[in-house]
């Protein structure tokens, strides 16, 4: 036998194939088991939760209409979470403006929570597995493989729900889609880390999300990255815990792997550098120390794929509620560090109104 040779599994069957394991991911293969369709989760990573994973801590939401979840499958996980003894998540209202309140929670809890939830759903889950070479038959997915260590095997899905964030398969299947802006500039990248052992009393004493008087002077002592002359930090959910995501690593294509690489070993740098000065300068923090660091840099944008409605700003400006409206949204629009650009969360509608995303921009 050829030692070398990767072998090849039988075929996968199933109704619905969900490509990757982050929050939409979670929530379709959970609603597809509890449809009853033989459902496949595969993830390319080792855990479920997608850039929830890779910044673990990182607050859920922000943006419900006029402060109210409608409902939908976090909301189950949320309340799964809360009614835990003791309780491993909350909501609370975020310290930004034009944000709505966001939802807290212990990370390792709610990973627990949402493979549980799949288990329940029936769901097979296929971890650091990467979906690839979508075949095609005319306009529709025929097979695709499953890559894992051990080999790949040819899964034939009657329907594909790509769910890998930057629209990996849809790409590769043809759909139509742009990068980033009109010039290609996509928003800076993150690590996210934890400090623990940083009384808020002390911390938060001076209410400034920013922390900007500390930060300025960081940044004209050299000692902190020019981009850091505001630092964003949060209560984690724990007390005496802040969870750091101010760390933003600019022009990085998150659809190659090499700079995906470069930029979390920038951004490393650039955590410890940021936790030695505030143990040194800054109220709270001498005897606080960095856990969690993200195994990888969080990307928000990269693929933006043509649905068969693409949203515009217009739409969203204007607060408009579609037909087939599947989510209710008052967010804020972010904008982090494009190009050369700032950081703004600019308010898209009026206070106590909100506007939907239609399923159309899905399909
Ligand atoms: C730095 C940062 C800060 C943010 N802050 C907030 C916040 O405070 N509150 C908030 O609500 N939202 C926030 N967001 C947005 C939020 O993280 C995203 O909206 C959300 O993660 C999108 O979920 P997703 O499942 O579509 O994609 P992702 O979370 O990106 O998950 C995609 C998953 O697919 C997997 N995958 C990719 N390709 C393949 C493949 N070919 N095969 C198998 N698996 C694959 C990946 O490993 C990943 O696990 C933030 C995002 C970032 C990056």
């Amino acid at each position: 036998m050829n030692r070398d040779a990767i072998p090849v599994r039988p075929d996968i069957r199933c109704d619905v194939l969900v490509v990757g394991g982050g929050a939409a991911g979670f929530g379709a293969a959970v609603a597809a088991g509890r449809a009853g369709l033989q459902t496949v989760l595969a993830e390319a990573g080792p855990k479920i939760g997608g850039v929830m994973s890779f910044c673990p801590g990182m607050p859920w939401g922000g943006g419900y209409p006029c402060g109210e979840i409608i409902g939908g499958l976090i909301a189950e996980l949320t309340d799964r979470l809360a009614a835990q003894s003791p309780p491993a998540a909350e909501t609370r209202p975020c310290a930004l403006a034009n944000f709505g309140p966001e939802i807290v929670y212990d990370p390792d809890l709610a990973q627990i929570a949402m493979f549980e939830m799949l288990e329940e759903a029936g769901v097979r889950i296929h971890l650091n597995t990467t979906v690839t070479a979508p075949r095609m038959a005319g306009a529709r997915i025929e097979s695709l493989r499953l890559n894992d260590r051990h080999g790949a095997a040819v899964v034939r899905p009657a329907i594909v729900l790509d769910c890998s964030g930057d629209g990996d398969i849809s790409a590769q299947a043809g759909v139509p889609y742009e990068v980033g802006d009109a010039s290609g500039r996509m928003m800076g990248v993150t690590l996210s880390f934890l400090l623990v052992n940083a009384p808020w009393d002390t911390v938060f004493a001076e209410g400034d999300p920013y922390f900007t008087r500390h930060a300025e002077r960081g940044v004209a002592a050299g000692r902190l990255h020019p981009d850091l002359s505001r630092i964003y930090l949060m209560k984690g959910f724990h007390r005496d815990t802040v969870f750091c995501n101010s760390v933003v690593i600019r022009g990085v294509d998150g659809t190659q792997p090499a700079e995906i690489a470069r930029a979390t070993q920038e951004g490393r740098k650039r955590c410890r550098a940021l936790v030695a000065f505030l143990r040194d300068e800054v109220p709270g923090f001498a005897n606080a120390w960095m856990t969690n660091l993200g195994p990888t840099v969080g990307v928000r944008e990269t693929r933006k794929l043509h649905g068969q409605h693409r949203l515009t700003g217009a739409e969203v400006r204007a607060a408009k509620r579609f037909a087939d409206g599947i989510v209710a949204c008052a967010n804020p629009i972010d904008d982090v560090m494009r190009g050369d650009g700032a950081m703004t969360h600019d308010a898209a509608v009026a206070e106590a109104t909100w506007y939907t995303l239609p399923f159309q921009t899905t399909l």
